[in-house]
């Protein structure tokens, strides 16, 4: 069975990683997104299990001291991080495995994955950022603030992934996301076939 590849998408919050990821799914075949934990708790219409594992504080740390998690970090005040087995095991079955993380856990994770791919997803200018972020409507103006300081330093860290897209109209950004992502599971499954000659 060949390995999946492990696709790392990060962007400051509000840019539109979950939209573009959605339209992803419906276009790539084989990936498999990774559910992350955190402590933050839910916004309305969150399960617990299906946009993340909700934990206290106590649970998190347990995970980290018992060696679960593949990356974890503290973003915007909350603790978030990727469970090993999970990314492990959607690896072993020949699955694309995608995880939605900040730049912290993407730093971590391409050390111990250096083949995974990374995507930095940015908005047109920071005024857009702002506008998208408050239109949402889920941040009071405290955490607004927060999350617009440290997408200002995140977008810094850009330069560390592989692709950067901008993500000026979801249809064009989809498209290349779309692209990015069919090019780089071809060059891996061209490069198995080689290895089998
Ligand atoms: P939100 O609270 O808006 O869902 O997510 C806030 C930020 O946390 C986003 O930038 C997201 O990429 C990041 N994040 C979500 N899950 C994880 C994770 O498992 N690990 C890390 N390091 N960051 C995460």
């Amino acid at each position: 069975m060949k390995k999946g590849r492990l696709f790392i998408l990060s962007g400051p919050s509000g840019v539109g990683k979950g939209t573009l990821r959605h339209v992803l799914f419906k276009r790539v075949p084989g990936l498999s997104y990774s559910i992350s934990c955190t402590t933050r708790k839910p916004r309305e219409g969150e399960i617990d299990g299906v946009q993340y594992r909700f934990l206290d504080e106590r649970e998190f740390e347990y995970y980290v001291s018992a060696g679960k998690f593949l990356e974890w970090a503290r973003v915007h005040d909350h603790l978030y991080g990727t469970l090993r087995s999970d990314v492990e095991t959607e690896l072993e079955k020949g699955r694309h495995v995608v995880l939605e993380i900040d730049v912290q856990g993407a730093l971590q994770v391409k050390e111990k994955f250096p083949d995974s791919i990374m995507v930095f997803v940015v908005p047109p200018d920071l005024e857009e950022l702002e506008k998208r972020l408050s239109g949402r409507g889920t941040e009071k103006s405290e955490t607004l603030k927060t999350r617009l300081l440290n997408a200002k330093e995140e977008i810094t860290f850009s330069r560390s992934y592989d692709y950067v897209v901008v993500n000026d109209k979801i249809e064009r950004a989809a498209s290349e996301l779309t692209e990015i992502f069919k090019s780089e599971i071809r060059k891996s499954e061209r490069s198995k076939d080689h290895d089998l000659l």
